[in-house]
């Protein structure tokens, strides 16, 4: 099934074909200006994580209107991007912007070749002197072709030791980063894309959150994207039982049948 007739089924919103990204940062920025963002951490500051209320009500909202990559756009930022960036660079201008709804950032974890297996991940962090080089590819990255920032998680040294890897924030704009976006229809609207790290310079100011630390913070705060996930399935569940009841109730003698009624109060139930 296509996501649009899937999206037409369960009463959700079609996504805009054809397009690369654009109406997750319209919306990003929507949220940002109604200081939404802010509001799904807990006293408004990432740092001290998700309000797992509030952030269940924005995902809601944004999962009965906006197309699904749309709300994958937001969900990676809100429940991983944001906190990760506030617990190791708490003044940055990425953390400041991507608040305010200004900046978009990738989280870009998933290595070509390795993909789940993270300590197989190919991409390097090379330092030398006040710089530092990046070299590899991440694939299937949400935000990829509508970032201003990627975080990127690449390898220190060799070997899948737990201590191997950094967290590097990069402009996306930066020399050597190259932009390709997924071939899918599935999930338009969520800038998902390949993203080619050539000999990209950086400050090694742009290391963040300690040598070594990459996979432990990736641990932390990959946790909160699971619970956010959830939060969303549990949205995306209530609008299609509501929109199936709507159905059935329309077609009144479908309605009437016993079954019918206990196979929806058992998914009701479920849910
Ligand atoms: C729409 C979309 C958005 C994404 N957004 C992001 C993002 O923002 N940032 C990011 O970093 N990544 C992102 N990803 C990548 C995603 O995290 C990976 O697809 C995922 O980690 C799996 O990697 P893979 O696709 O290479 O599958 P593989 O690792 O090749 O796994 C393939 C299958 O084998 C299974 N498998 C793998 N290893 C084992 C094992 N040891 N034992 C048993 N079964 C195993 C897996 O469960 C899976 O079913 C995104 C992917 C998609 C599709």
């Amino acid at each position: 099934m296509s996501e649009t007739t899937l999206s037409r089924a369960v009463g959700a919103p079609a996504p805009v074909p054809g397009d690369a990204g654009a109406p997750a940062r319209t919306t990003w920025a929507e949220l940002g200006a109604a200081d939404r963002i802010r509001a799904a951490y807990r006293d408004g500051r990432p740092e001290r994580g998700v309000a797992v209320e509030a952030l269940g009500e924005l995902l809601t909202e944004l999962d009965a209107d906006r197309p699904a990559g749309v709300v994958l756009s937001a969900c990676v930022q809100l429940a991983t991007a944001l906190p990760l960036l506030a617990e190791t660079v708490p003044r940055h201008e990425a953390l400041h912007d991507g608040l305010a709804g200004r900046a978009v950032i990738a989280l870009a974890a998933t290595d070509s070749g390795s993909g789940s297996d993270l300590t197989g991940a190919q991409t390097t962090v090379r330092r030398d002197g006040s710089e530092a080089e990046i070299n590899g590819t991440k694939r299937w990255i949400t935000n990829a072709t509508t970032a201003d920032w990627l975080l990127v998680l690449a390898r220190r040294r060799a070997g899948p030791h737990f201590t191997n890897f950094d967290w590097v924030l990069v402009a996306a704009d930066t020399p050597g980063v190259r932009v390709e976006p997924a071939d899918t229809d599935l999930f338009t609207g969520s800038g998902v894309g390949h993203v080619h790290l050539d000999g990209v310079r950086v400050g090694s100011d742009a290391l963040i959150g300690g040598s070594g630390r990459g996979l432990p913070l990736f641990l932390r705060h990959i946790a909160v994207e699971r619970l956010a996930g959830g939060l969303w399935a549990t949205a995306v569940c209530r609008r299609v039982l509501s929109a199936t009841r709507r159905w059935l109730v329309g077609r009144e003698p479908l309605w009437e049948r016993e079954g019918v009624r206990l196979d929806y109060a058992r998914a009701l139930v479920r849910a």
